[in-house]
């Protein structure tokens, strides 16, 4: 197994943080130490509050995904809640793919017994007695935690047919993924839970109402999941102080490249790039940041008091996604970097749709041949690259086709790549 990417080190453990706060403090194998560090006290103030009661703390919280869509978490609950069809599903999608991102992989690995509370309190709001955790199946360390800790949980009673003795049912299954990154696009990874090929659907109808098997399903991300116990543990009203009104709570930022310290960063929402990149050490001769992985954009050296909330970058033009903060110094080829991203959309198109199946390749093509010339770009090239890439954001079924050019505009338009 590879080496676990250390939560950042001025950050993990610290009490003060809302998130991080066990991960290198309590035992990730030991059930009595996350009780001991506050483990289950979420859960137990659920099931005191019932599940319309959970639902209205989540949502007076302002909690959204995040997974990188940031959509209101309480509305989906709702939604789904209140579906007369049954069985209800619960879906975690710790499919975690998107190139320089990290983070759940930190939580899981760090604190797995907060996933799978959390994963219980979900259920319990939405009416859903199995949970399904579909892992990327390159996160070996997190399956044998996460599965350890769903067997203790369920020697415990806190799994099983009576959960805390309080008379709901609920168990988890782990399905691992195969290394597709469209299966963590929701309706894909509902298709390859049910053995079918990994290709999304068309929404609507959304998971709320018809997902995994046609049954109204919650499909969160683990961070989204996770932050759902300091909902309940600090109570909706203090949780929404921390962050923004557009994007509250406390975020997980993922930072690789030029920095001295990569790592996952818990900050408030609200806190600069300019901020996080400092306590990141970045190198000297920053050329670019690439914001939200492959599916995001880059941001220019002199646009770094960016805020980092889903509003502020909204703003600014560019994404959050995903959390993942990339930077590039000036001795990186941005034209093979480019083509990187590209090579890597056209290998992952599941091939469904036509824009997204044929779009990569050509998008692939021009780049191999600007890069081929050094960065020139001969005339025509540019032109061809946006309109292959406007008919792929938006023609393409799911967010992969839709999100593949986005990479390539930004360094062409924030960056003059090729000029
Ligand atoms: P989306 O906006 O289509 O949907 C977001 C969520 O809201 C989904 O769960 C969807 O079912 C739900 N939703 C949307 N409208 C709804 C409605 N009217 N009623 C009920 N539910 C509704 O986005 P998406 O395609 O699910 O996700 C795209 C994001 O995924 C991008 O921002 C990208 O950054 C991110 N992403 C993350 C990773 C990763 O590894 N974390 C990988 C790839 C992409
Ligand atoms: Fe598949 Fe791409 Fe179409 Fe998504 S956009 S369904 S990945 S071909």
């Amino acid at each position: 197994a590879e080496p676990t990417p250390e939560a950042a080190v001025p950050q993990a453990g610290d009490p003060a943080l809302t998130l991080l706060h066990r991960i290198g403090t309590t035992d990730p194998a030991s059930l009595d130490d996350y009780r001991a560090h506050g483990g289950y006290t979420a859960l137990r103030r659920a099931f005191a509050l019932g599940p319309a009661g959970v639902i209205r703390e989540v949502t007076d919280a302002g909690l959204v995904g995040r997974g990188g869509a940031a959509f209101p978490t309480g509305r989906k609950w709702q939604a789904t809640a209140a579906q007369p069809d049954h069985p209800h599903h619960l879906v975690c999608n710790a499919d975690e793919s998107e190139p320089g991102t990290f983070k759940d992989r930190v939580l899981m690995e760090g604190d797995p017994y907060a996933l799978v509370e959390a994963m219980t309190v979900a259920a319990y709001a939405t009416g859903a007695h199995k949970g399904h955790l579909y892992l990327r199946g390159e996160y070996p360390r997190a399956l044998a935690r996460l599965t350890h800790a769903i067997a203790q949980a369920r020697a415990r009673g806190l799994l099983g047919d009576d959960v805390m003795g309080q008379g709901y049912a609920f168990d988890i299954e782990i399905r691992r993924g195969a290394g597709a990154y469209v299966c963590g696009e929701e309706t894909a990874l509902f298709n390859s839970i049910e053995g079918h090929r990994g290709e999304p659907r068309s929404k609507p109808p959304f998971p709320v109402e018809k997902g995994l098997f046609g049954k109204p399903t919650v499909a969160n991300n683990v961070e989204t999941l996770v932050n759902v116990l300091p909902v309940l543990t600090m109570g909706a009203q203090a949780y929404a102080a921390i962050g923004t009104p557009g994007s509250p709570g406390p975020k997980l930022f993922c930072v690789s490249g030029s920095v001295t310290r990569p790592g996952v960063y818990e900050l408030p929402f609200g806190a600069t790039l300019g901020e996080l990149l400092t306590l990141a050490g970045v190198r000297d001769g920053l050329r670019a940041v690439l914001l939200g992985g492959a599916a995001g954009g880059f941001v220019r050296p002199d646009e770094l008091d960016i805020p980092l909330t889903f509003e502020g970058t909204r703003e600014a033009g560019t994404t959050l996604g995903s959390g993942a903060v990339m930077a590039f110094g000036d001795t990186v080829p941005l034209p093979r970097l480019l083509l990187r991203i590209a090579e890597f959309f056209r290998d992952e198109s599941c091939g469904q749709c036509v824009p997204c199946r044929v779009g990569t390749v050509r998008q692939e093509e021009a780049l191999h041949r600007i890069a081929e010339r050094t960065g020139a770009a001969a005339a025509g090239d540019i032109a061809l690259l946006r309109e292959v890439g406007r008919t792929m954001r938006d023609a393409s079924i799911c967010g992969l086709g839709q999100t593949a050019w986005n990479a390539v505009e930004s360094a062409i338009d924030r960056l003059g790549a090729y000029e």
